[in-house]
């Protein structure tokens, strides 16, 4: 029996049932062809590809989905501009590529055109830097052509005046402003539901996604797993094992040696900068490469971000920022606004950890943006580094030498041609019909939000409950919550608050919906359990 055989067969619908089920069918047979550990965008990835590619595949995860770096990024689909600069030709193109596919085929739904613009502000930039910028922004371009983006998609560099500036974030300073160069990069609306959507694909194509169950003891053809919830324990077999635990890597596989670098945004709300529908970009004083985004979200927010901080030490399951971060990230990005912010206007903050493979002689390489594929004597295959934006092809190459070492009877990787849960061909999507921006079946008043984080599944959504805001004046509706319970896997109101959805981003926030989601999560868990 497949671990998903039975009334979950073909759906990527997960739930707390589905979980005990698979669960259960696994310790009937825990013979398996790929063990894959890790629940964030790289193991989601290597699930998906796994699964789609006819293996028999099991995903387990610690904590929840996206509980780890996959939530707390600056959630840019990057076409890799930044890597050239560097010099870094390969990582640049692989990243404009895979930033194509995502925008044209596999996630369109949950990803749109930012146009990010440099103000032209005096005592901004250095002399010359905003030549560099442009030659750079040109340079981007030129990678965005040869990847077969198109201009539709993705506008070409140019330079705007002041006025239009001023409408794009109309709280830039506005004394001596001669207008802002303008680039376009992919932005999703939220990275966790990334996540979510390429562990459903996974789920839909045969994959068991298991979150609550740790794998421990790990080798190159068997683990330990732990249930968290129960204790119960369970040994698997399988022909080959994946590492995609991130910043955790080193505890699974203690050959790899990390030393992290903590990243860090704060959230204000949107109105500080009177509603910006464009990014603000701010060099950092007396550096070339380095800028600050003022990133306008999802729920009425900009996140101003980020840093690049040493993180030694023990990986804390939540990186906190610090003060100074808090400072640094407020003094640079006033250098560019009308009306400055302060530490009154954050409503909150968080931090993520980039990967970095200490080399054992006090330096690191950084492997945060180019990825690494790497075997340990046991066989364990890891998989670290990359970013969101690059997840399929490091899940690829990942899948690729499991099944080169272990003989794997897998076909050819298809997932640059597999649509997630939600985007326009998959086949439980409803399309959009032409020219109206909303859902065929879903009524005129189904929020325009809800679309954005749920695409052609939006229908699906709105059965699970009612389309009235979770509470005053926050963007998500009842239903949203609903759902994550009923098909996204969400096990807890945590799950809900601070992963399906991302109300937990601001505490004042998650407090106002508590009740509302805690009571929600109560009816659904129990309609699961007896259904
Ligand atoms: C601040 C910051 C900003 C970024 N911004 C961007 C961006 O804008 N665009 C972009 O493309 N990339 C960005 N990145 C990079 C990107 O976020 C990461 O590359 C990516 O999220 C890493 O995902 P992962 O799945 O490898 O790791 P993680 O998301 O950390 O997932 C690892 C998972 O493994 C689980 N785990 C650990 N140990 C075990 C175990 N023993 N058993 C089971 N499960 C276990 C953890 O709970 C965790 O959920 C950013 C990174 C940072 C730090």
């Amino acid at each position: 029996m497949t671990p998903t055989a039975g009334p979950y067969a073909g759906t990527s619908r997960l739930d707390a049932a589905r979980r005990t089920l698979e669960l259960e069918a696994l310790g009937d047979d825990p013979r398996i062809d790929l063990l894959v550990i890790g629940g964030g965008v790289t193991g989601a990835g290597v699930a998906l590809d796994a699964a789609s590619r006819g293996l028999r595949t099991v995903l387990v995860e610690a904590r929840d989905l996206a509980f780890g770096t996959s939530r707390w990024s600056s959630k840019l689909v990057h076409g890799g501009l930044r890597y050239l600069a560097s010099g870094r030709i390969k990582v640049a193109r692989e990243s404009a590529v895979e930033r194509g596919v995502l925008m044209t085929r596999t996630a369109p739904h949950l990803i749109r055109a930012l146009p990010q613009l440099v103000p032209l502000l005096p005592g901004l930039l250095r002399p010359g830097q905003a030549a560099l910028i442009r030659t750079g922004f040109h340079a981007g371009d030129a990678l965005r052509l040869t990847a077969g983006t198109p201009g539709a998609l993705l506008p070409r560099v140019r330079r705007i005046d002041a006025d239009r500036t001023r409408l794009l974030v109309p709280g830039v300073r506005t004394d001596g402003l001669r207008g802002a160069l303008v680039a376009h990069d992919g932005q999703l609306v939220d990275d966790a539901r990334l996540v979510v959507a390429l562990a459903r694909t996974a789920a839909q194509y045969g994959a068991s996604v298991l979150t609550r169950v740790r794998a421990e003891q790990v080798t190159g053809t068997s683990a330990r797993l732990v249930d968290t919830l129960t204790g119960r324990e369970l040994a698997v077999r399988a022909g080959a094992v994946v590492n995609a635990t991130g910043v955790w890597a080193g505890e699974v596989d203690t050959s790899i040696r990390l030393r992290p670098s903590r990243g860090t945004h704060l959230l204000v709300d949107a109105r500080a900068l009177g509603n910006p529908t464009a990014a603000l970009t701010v060099p950092v004083p007396g550096s070339t490469s380095r800028f600050v985004f003022a990133l306008p979200q999802q729920l009425g927010r900009v996140a101003i971000g980020l840093t690049d901080e040493d993180a030694p030490g023990p990986i804390p399951d939540e990186p906190q920022p610090t003060e100074a971060e808090l400072s640094f990230l407020l003094e640079t990005v006033n250098a560019a606004l009308e009306t400055a912010l302060t530490r009154a206007d954050v409503r909150g903050a968080y931090a993520g950890l980039r990967p970095l493979i200490d080399t054992g002689d006090g330096s690191t390489a950084d492997i945060s943006r180019e990825h690494a594929v790497l075997e340990n004597p046991d066989g364990v295959v890891t998989v670290v580094g990359g970013k969101l934006t690059t997840y399929r092809r490091m899940a690829e190459d990942a899948v690729d030498a499991a099944v080169r070492l272990r003989g794997l009877p897998a076909r050819a990787c298809w997932t640059a041609r597999l649509p997630l849960i939600g985007a326009p061909g998959h086949r439980d999507s409803r399309p959009l019909p032409a020219g109206e921006g909303a859902m065929g079946s879903v009524p005129a008043s189904v929020p325009a939000s809800l679309l954005a984080r749920h695409g052609g599944a939006a229908h699906e959504v709105l059965a699970a409950g009612e389309s009235a805001p979770v509470a005053e004046g926050l963007d998500v509706t009842r239903a949203e919550i609903a759902y994550a319970v009923t098909h996204e896997g969400a096990l807890d109101v945590a799950d809900v608050l601070d992963r399906r959805t991302r109300i937990g981003l601001v505490a004042e926030d998650a407090e106002r919906a508590r009740k509302a989601v805690e009571e929600i999560v109560g009816e659904c868990r129990g309609a699961v359990q007896e259904g």
